[in-house]
């Protein structure tokens, strides 16, 4: 491995991978999932809760940080770790998924996207370099290019532009990183890269072998989860990761529900992220091992059993869908609090499992009798 491999491999089963990622923040196992912390905390849960819940890395948003409380107060206060007390690894976006999402707010030239904040209006310009300094600033301990998102589906010549446009600004942003890094590099953080291309596999080959040769610390796969259908995420999965190197960690990004890393996990996908937890339990769903429950519905109002029966979470152990439900329909804080650790809960179990079933050479088993307990409902 080469001198800034940050990824140990222990073991594999099939393409599926087990290892551990370690950077200035501490070791995490892979695969791993990230749960959001889109402004800086999970919403609803202490560090303490995201501990017991067994997180080891966490994701926070460039974008929302650097509009509030704006990234000079983060870095002002020591650092992302030492502003949020999360004392453990984090990684933050580049922040380009939320401008481009912005599509009627936001202008896109070679040198960068200049937006209007949703929060009130105001102009700013996000350029390779700026995104750069920005997530020094932060200081997270893994951070990524700023890339060029299209929105699904896009048209092959969009898709190409985005393509070149994601590769100019890696160039920048590694030419900007190196000379951050030149003048303090006390923060030791790690950059990777972001793979492109929409839904074509020549696009996404001609991504993956520029981005590859910038020889990053680890490599993301963007683009997907953005609205195709299931069977081409897969074809499209499969084609990618291919192309990325097998010594570093590989990154799907915005992905997603259960099925979906379980079917990533066997293509050899490391990390993952995904709001969909905790948003999803704030509006009353939680993920259960029979499929996802929308514990706010009217028929668990005198249902006594828990969220999960066969989950062993401090909120599972105590609390009642009846109690969970009353709770969500008086808009109490408490709801969102017990919903949130449950969910962060059930996808950091659902990760001890896999990392297990890979350990024990029994990943496609796994995989096949999770999915067929989770479709039942
Ligand atoms: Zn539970």
């Amino acid at each position: 491995m080469g001198k800034n491999a940050i990824c140990s491999l222990k073991c594999a089963d099939g393409s599926a991978r087990r290892g551990e990622i370690t950077v200035a923040h501490g070791t995490f196992q892979t695969p791993a999932f990230m749960p959001v912390g889109t402004a800086g905390p999970v919403k609803a849960l202490t560090c303490e809760q995201l501990e017991e819940c067994g997180v080891e890395i966490v994701l926070s948003n460039s974008y929302h940080l650097y509009l509030r409380p704006g990234h000079d107060v983060i870095k002002n206060q020591g650092g992302l770790a030492a502003f949020t007390g999360w004392n453990k690894p984090t990684l933050t976006d580049s922040g380009g998924y939320q401008v481009f999402s912005l599509k009627d707010i936001s202008k896109v030239s070679d040198d960068g996207v200049e937006f209007q904040s949703h929060i009130d209006g105001s102009r700013h310009l996000f350029t390779p370099e700026r995104v750069m300094d920005i997530q020094r600033a932060i200081g997270a301990d893994i951070i990524m290019i700023f890339d060029q998102c299209v929105a699904y589906p896009a048209d092959e010549q969009t898709a190409a532009e985005a393509v070149h446009r994601t590769y100019e600004w890696a160039r920048r942003c590694q030419c900007r990183f190196a000379e951050l890094a030149a003048l303090d590099n006390a923060i030791g953080q790690h950059l990777f890269g972001i793979v492109q291309g929409s839904t074509y596999k020549n696009l996404r080959s001609q991504s993956a072998e520029q981005i590859v040769a910038l020889d990053f610390d680890g490599n993301a796969i963007g683009g997907l989860s953005v609205g195709e259908s299931k069977a081409e995420m897969e074809d499209i999965l499969a084609h990618t990761i291919e192309l990325l190197p097998a010594d570093k960690p590989r990154y799907l990004m915005g992905v997603g529900y259960p099925e979906d890393i379980l079917m990533a996990v066997s293509y050899g996908v490391d990390m993952f992220d995904c709001v969909l937890p905790t948003r999803n339990a704030r509006t009353g769903m939680v993920f259960t091992s029979t499929g996802p429950l929308v514990y706010r519905n009217a028929e668990f109002a005198n249902d006594s059993r828990p969220l999960d029966e066969s989950c062993d979470c401090a909120v599972c152990r105590r609390y009642s869908r009846a109690y969970l439900r009353h709770l969500f329909n008086q808009s109490e804080i408490t709801g969102l609090i017990l919903a949130t650790y449950h969910s962060v809960w059930f996808y950091q179990q659902l990760m001890r499992d896999i990392r297990q079933a890979i350990e024990e050479r029994r990943f496609e088993d796994f995989r096949r009798e999770f999915l067929s307990r989770y479709q039942q409902v």
